[in-house]
């Protein structure tokens, strides 16, 4: 299976980057503004694939993720989405729901009854996921599914692996949890499977990367993927060697011009 799946996080109006999600500039950094999200989204539709859901899933389709669970998962990408006929995957951090900058239980399920597919982002946003314990593993998955599963009086199946720290047990226990699709970081176009789970990589959007990079990974076009999958590999022997090199590194990659 191969799929084309995009990664946001928040979307907020005036630039308020406090209003939904997590606080802080390290979580900053994910969020976009509401007119340039909707920028990203013409530049989607102008790629020409369709965009889809995991329920849906025919060769090759473009799936719009959302990571955290921030308030701003309701009003305005939600809306934004709808507009063009499109749902999305929203990944709640469930011990957030209805704390300040998170959704309610009422929007949760306002979402799922307008057809966006709902998942796991863990429990507790664990900032290190994949050094947990297989125990620890398995009540972040078995509680947040657990919970969602309850508000939405329907199985939920699908998850995504919070700061992208993936290992394969991240998935077993994923797996041992009921969960059929796990979304990770990796910025590929390939799926795994992992004890009968289907592991599918995403291509990260974040603030200061222009509309034509979500449209070239929508239309999988090596220009953007395989640059994004070269700063992934760089960013790993960076994180490995201990070096600042990687920042720099970054900024080249991403001020460069499609
Ligand atoms: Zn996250």
């Amino acid at each position: 299976m191969r799929a084309h799946a995009i990664m946001y996080h928040d979307v907020v109006e005036n630039g308020d980057f406090e209003s939904s999600g997590f606080p802080g500039e390290g979580a900053h950094v994910y969020k976009l503004r509401r007119e340039d999200f909707a920028r990203h989204l013409d530049a989607i539709a102008a790629a020409g694939p369709a965009v889809g859901t995991i329920r849906d899933l025919k060769p090759s389709p473009v799936l719009l993720t959302f990571d955290d669970g921030g308030v701003s998962f309701h009003h305005p990408i939600a809306d934004l989405l709808e507009q063009r006929g499109w749902r999305g995957h929203f990944f709640i951090t469930t011990d957030r729901i209805g704390t300040a900058g998170f959704l309610s239980e009422a929007e949760l399920r306002d979402l799922h009854r307008r057809g966006h597919v709902i998942g796991s982002h863990s429990r507790t946003h664990p900032t290190r996921m994949a050094a947990l314990s297989r125990a620890e593993l398995d009540g972040e998955w078995s509680e947040s599914i657990a919970r969602l599963s309850g508000l939405l009086s329907e199985p939920v199946k699908t998850a995504s692996v919070p700061g992208g720290y993936y290992s394969r047990q991240v998935a077993e226990a994923a797996a041992a949890a009921g969960i059929a699709v796990l979304f990770t970081s990796e910025p590929t176009s390939r799926s795994a499977v992992v004890d009968g789970c289907v592991v599918l990589g995403r291509y990260v959007v974040q603030r200061g990367m222009e509309p034509g990079w979500s449209g070239g990974f929508a239309a999988g076009s090596p220009a953007q993927c395989w640059r994004q999958a070269a700063l992934w590999k760089a960013k790993r022997v960076a994180k490995t060697l201990g070096g600042g090199g990687y920042l720099k590194l970054r900024q080249a990659i991403l001020e460069r011009k499609q």
